[in-house]
């Protein structure tokens, strides 16, 4: 091979490899970025974007959101963001440290104009955050991120709307879905760890009769677990509500002491089943159902 040859194959080797690169790169600068706070919102936010956005959460879905704390990496990838999907009402506690560093940057707020409640929730002062797991308000929270998106992205405002109408279509049948389940319960009353079933309790009718631990981090002193093994017994409860997010052995002496299981629910999607929101709120209504049936 002449010298002639080689360089021009050396010179198209560079373009093709450049190109690619840049193919790459336009690939990933094209789309709409959105941070979002947890994972069944960042799945909410995904349905609603599909192909037009690139969506990363904020809180990994094995930490606890109570007690997260932000890194500069993350802060990094935040302030790169042209969206930011928050639920509110307090769980994205951090956000006040971070607002000025933030500023400008365009973020919703999903649960704003829901009915929020305050029982049992000590940590935060707005209310209980928990509100996702009712899905006629992930239906409200999908509609915020259709919105605050179309407000980002108004020239893909067509393929938004229709990928949300579909969406709220699978949202409406699961919970007709659990509304039927829940209905064939003969136990309408559950004790659990932490008290993020609330929204969940009053959509469907369930009363949270009890709760281990009122104060995220804060563990359940010896009266509250004996006032709880009396609740126990009271309302003839199977299993205590635990939560992966929040391992702890007070839950462990109260199952052990009332002899009943610990029901391990997963309500952030840490699991690899429950990354969709769907799948988390039927991966956790199959749990419970196993105890609430009868
Ligand atoms: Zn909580």
């Amino acid at each position: 091979m002449d010298f002639f040859i080689k360089k021009v194959m050396i010179y198209l080797l560079l373009s093709s490899t450049s190109l690619l690169w840049r193919c790459a790169q336009e690939e990933t600068s094209d789309k709409i970025m959105v941070g979002v706070s947890i994972q069944p919102l960042a799945d909410l936010t995904q349905k609603i974007g599909g192909s037009k956005v690139s969506v990363f959460t904020i809180i990994p879905t094995g930490a606890n959101p109570h007690t997260f704390e932000l890194t500069p990496g993350i802060m990094k990838k935040m302030n790169s963001a042209d969206l930011l999907v928050f639920n509110g009402i307090g769980l994205e506690y951090w956000l006040n440290n971070v607002l000025e560093a933030l500023s400008g940057k365009k973020a919703v707020f999903t649960s704003e104009g829901l009915t929020i409640l305050q029982e049992h929730h000590d940590q935060h002062a707005e209310g209980n955050p928990h509100v996702w797991l009712n899905p006629q308000n992930a239906i409200h929270q999908a509609k915020r991120i259709y919105a605050a998106l179309t407000d980002v992205d108004p020239t893909n405002r067509a393929y938004y709307e229709t990928q949300t109408a579909v969406l709220i279509k699978e949202l409406t049948i699961l919970d007709s879905d659990i509304e039927n389940q829940v209905n064939s319960w003969k136990q309408k009353r559950f004790v659990c760890f932490h008290p993020s079933w609330v929204y969940f309790a009053q959509r469907y009718g369930l009363e949270q009769a009890g709760v281990i631990e009122k104060t995220p981090g804060q563990e359940a002193r010896p009266k509250d677990i004996a006032e709880l093994v009396e609740t126990i017994k009271k309302i003839g409860a199977r299993a205590v509500f635990a939560e992966l997010q929040f391992p702890a052995r007070s839950v462990e002496i109260i199952a052990q002491e009332s002899n009943i299981q610990v029901i391990t629910l997963d309500p952030l999607g840490a699991l690899p089943q429950t990354k969709s929101y769907v799948d988390l709120m039927r991966y956790n209504v199959a749990l419970m159902n196993r105890v609430m049936r009868e």
